[in-house]
């Protein structure tokens, strides 16, 4: 049965509009321009041209190693299975609090039987949750900077049986910053700055990145009190319909609060500039179109189209396959609708416009990581001289033990990086993402694998690029492309 969207219906003309493929290449140009003059990076240039369309050039020389780009994210969530690990900033990605907080955060929900990772085949937590907070707040603990737990999993204490677990006082007083351990000074992390909507699920680095991310998107997708979303409760129903599916979903919501966000600040700009009596309530198409101006030179396919085949889905299933996944993204969009339902932004909402933003996501979706600072501690406590190691890890020892190999989970994510995205692939790329010590953010670095000349072409690889030829090219037709870079045509005869 075919789905039908009522909104695609009555806004046909104006969708097409907005997905218009392509947009005139002088905008397109000229977005990538103020993009990068925003960042003062001047070292490289956006181009649409060529074979491939855009491409990311060198505008400079650049040595074997040498920075290219620290690209900042549009889009971006952890993985709410993460969240469990790491504290971060829900803006830039950093890690907040303290070394303790990480550390006791981790071990409470160890202790509480919630796990990240799946695979105990247990029950989620939801129902479990609300009993165990009644039974915290009564014993006036601490409730650790909470999440919404709905895709983790709980496992009886009998499969973690050779964790040697912390008496929960330890515990709290990690959490509650009783607890120093040594040499943690050296690690220092930003204050945690709750969200100011109350929704306990948001915390951030600073007021800046908590203003910034209200003001972007936070405050449409807020379930707080102070959420301008036009249900809470349903808002609640999308994210856990989108923990329990494809947190890609969340990605795609944070791109529709932004555009509607920036289209509101859009007309309330003209509107003070022409001090306009008659204030339409009207959609202002030219203004949306604005607004969608960085999804607009990204998407290219709906995600039905362009989701890669699962091994197991037979190709004689595939369009049953495709329609399945148009069914998941409707019923998402069917819940996002009613939480944050936009009037003026109406076609936002309809299911030719979802996908496509879903789409872009799907084939440009690059992976979200930092480094943990838990990690760093443990590793400089280990190289102490003797007798100073001998005497801290009378205090970190149980805790390692407590940990076991968890001590060293790293953030992760999805984002979309608007530069990043437009550099091409090559199985024998100039180019590589890399975090140095330094990249403690949700920031992605592009560095130099070989010495670039300014004009040359960046590129970066996809895939892992030591595959064979056969599997390489398998690899990339999920990115639906056939690769022609030199080692292809020299290995392809
Ligand atoms: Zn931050
Ligand atoms: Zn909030
Ligand atoms: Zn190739």
């Amino acid at each position: 049965m075919e789905i039908s969207c009522p909104i695609d219906e009555q806004y046909a003309s104006e969708i097409s509009a907005l997905l218009k493929p392509p947009p005139p290449p002088h905008l397109v140009q000229e977005y990538y321009d103020q993009l990068l003059e925003s960042r003062q990076c001047h070292s490289i240039r956006v181009k649409q041209e060529g074979e491939f369309g855009k491409g990311v050039y060198a505008n400079a020389d650049f040595k074997e190693g040498e920075l290219l780009l620290r690209d900042e994210m549009l889009f971006g969530c952890q993985h709410s299975s993460n969240k469990i690990d790491c504290l971060v900033c829900s803006f830039c990605f950093c890690f907040i609090g303290s070394i303790e907080l990480q550390i006791g955060r981790r071990l409470y929900f160890q202790d509480v039987g919630v796990h990240p990772h799946h695979g105990c085949g247990a029950e989620t937590f939801s129902g479990i949750s609300n009993n165990h907070q009644g039974s915290d707040s009564s014993n006036g603990e601490d409730i650790p900077y909470g999440e919404s737990y709905d895709n983790m999993e709980t496992c009886g204490p009998s499969s973690k049986a050779e964790i040697i677990p912390l008496p929960k006082e330890i515990v709290q007083s990690l959490m509650n910053g009783e607890l120093k351990l040594p040499c943690s000074e050296k690690f220092y992390l930003p204050s945690v700055v709750p969200c100011s909507g109350g929704c306990k699920e948001a915390y951030y680095c600073s007021k800046q990145c908590a203003e910034a991310d209200w003001s972007s998107f936070h405050s449409l997708l807020c379930t707080g009190e102070r959420s301008e979303a036009s249900s809470r409760e349903v808002l609640v129903q999308f994210i856990k319909h989108a923990n329990e599916t494809n947190d890609i979903f969340l990605l795609a919501a944070k791109a529709i609060s932004f555009t509607i966000l920036r289209y509101r600040k859009l007309k309330a700009a003209r509107l003070s500039q022409r001090a306009s009596l008659n204030i339409s309530n009207s959609c202002d198409l030219s203004l949306l179109m604005e607004a969608w101006r960085p999804i607009s030179v990204g998407h290219k396919k709906r995600w039905w189209e362009c989701v890669a085949l699962p091994e197991d889905v037979a190709s004689s299933d595939e369009a049953a396959f495709r329609m399945q996944i148009k069914d998941l993204a409707f019923t998402s969009l069917q819940l996002l609708r009613a939480a944050i339902f936009d009037r003026e932004c109406a076609l936002l909402f309809s299911l030719e416009i979802y996908g496509h933003i879903i789409g872009m996501f799907e084939l440009n979706n690059l992976d979200l990581v930092v480094a943990s600072p838990v990690e760093d501690y443990f590793l400089y406590i280990d190289d102490r001289p003797s007798s100073e190691k001998e005497e801290a890890e009378k205090v970190t020892r149980p805790i390692l033990d407590a940990l076991r190999d968890e001590y060293a989970v790293i953030c992760e994510g999805s984002a979309f990086f608007p530069l990043q995205s437009c550099m091409n692939h090559s199985c024998r790329p100039n180019a590589k993402a890399f975090k140095r010590d330094e990249d403690r953010d949700g920031r992605a670095t592009i560095i130099a694998q070989i010495p670039i000349r300014c004009g040359d072409e960046v590129t970066i690889s996809y895939i892992d690029e030591d595959l064979t030829f056969e599997e390489r090219q398998a690899a990339l037709a999920d990115y639906g492309f056939i690769c022609r870079c030199s080692k292809c045509q020299e290995e392809e005869t």
